[in-house]
């Protein structure tokens, strides 16, 4: 298998992942990998929290640990300037002049709120319990899709979250999924392969292979991505993670630079 590229990879300055910038890149090196990418938290453009994102002040350093990573490790591996921002609706402009203020490889459009509710997060769960998942479903979705409307990103990451904690929708979403998959096709971006969500409680990768299989119909291009929060998750399930994209014909993936694919590489 050709090492594939890790490019969900967090630091310390979110407030929730552990290791060094280094240790990350070290286990990157011992996976094998010949390109990998940071994409931390962007700072919230809605309200702050510093336990989920980094903060407006972290930015300059943030791109300075991506910077000297890059020159430090420069014979060994690839590195490149990610970040994943949140889409929230109505503060586009806000979320635009953050990502325009570095010239980023690559930007991770990411739904983690529905309405100020962040329903990821294990703090907020207990919300889930009043809510219809029907309508929380096709309120992501509706919200994925806005996001790749809004231009602001080239990839959306982990575009299933939404069944993190194991909660399911009732009815058949598959006019949903189509619907979305037309719009990614349209406006040009990449999802992600993410394969974190085998480490929550949901135990499968993000998308499931329903979804992916959707999304591989209607041609839209892949990028694989750990979702690392410490330094052994590099590249971790990657097995698993070629096999479900082989397992419904994707046979490339891309990469990423100054904000434009790079390179389309295959999946071996
Ligand atoms: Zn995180
Ligand atoms: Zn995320």
């Amino acid at each position: 298998m050709t090492p594939l590229v890790d490019y969900h990879i967090h630091t310390t300055l979110c407030n929730h992942a552990t290791g060094s910038s280094k240790e990350y890149i070290e286990h990157a090196l011992k996976m094998g990998l010949k390109e990998i990418g940071f994409s931390d938290h962007a700072p919230l453009v809605s309200h702050r929290d510093p336990s989920v994102t980094m903060d407006f002040s972290d930015l300059p350093e943030y791109y300075a640990i991506m910077e000297n990573a890059r020159s430090q490790y420069k014979n060994e591996i690839i590195i490149k300037r990610g970040i994943e921002a949140d889409f929230i609706p109505g503060y586009e402009e806000k979320t635009k002049a953050i990502l325009d203020e570095y010239p980023y490889d690559y930007v991770y459009g990411s739904v983690h709120y529905i309405k100020k509710w962040g329903f990821d997060d294990p703090i907020q769960r207990q919300k889930w319990e009043d809510k219809n998942i029907d309508e929380v479903y096709q309120a992501y979705f509706e919200l994925l899709r806005q996001s790749a409307m809004s231009g602001l990103f080239d990839i959306m990451g982990h575009v299933d979250l939404i069944k993190k904690f194991g909660h399911r929708a009732k009815q058949d979403l598959k006019d949903d999924i189509h619907k979305t998959a037309e719009v990614f096709k349209e406006c040009g971006v990449a999802i992600e392969i993410n394969t974190s969500g085998l480490r929550k409680q949901v135990k499968e990768i993000y998308p499931s292979q329903h979804d992916l299989k959707i999304y591989s119909e209607h041609n839209v291009p892949i990028v694989f991505g750990s979702d690392a929060h410490a330094p052994e998750q590099v590249a971790m399930n990657y097995t698993e993670a070629v096999e479900l994209a082989q397992s419904v014909g994707y046979t490339e993936y891309l990469t990423f630079k100054n904000r434009k694919v790079e390179n389309t590489l295959p999946i071996e």
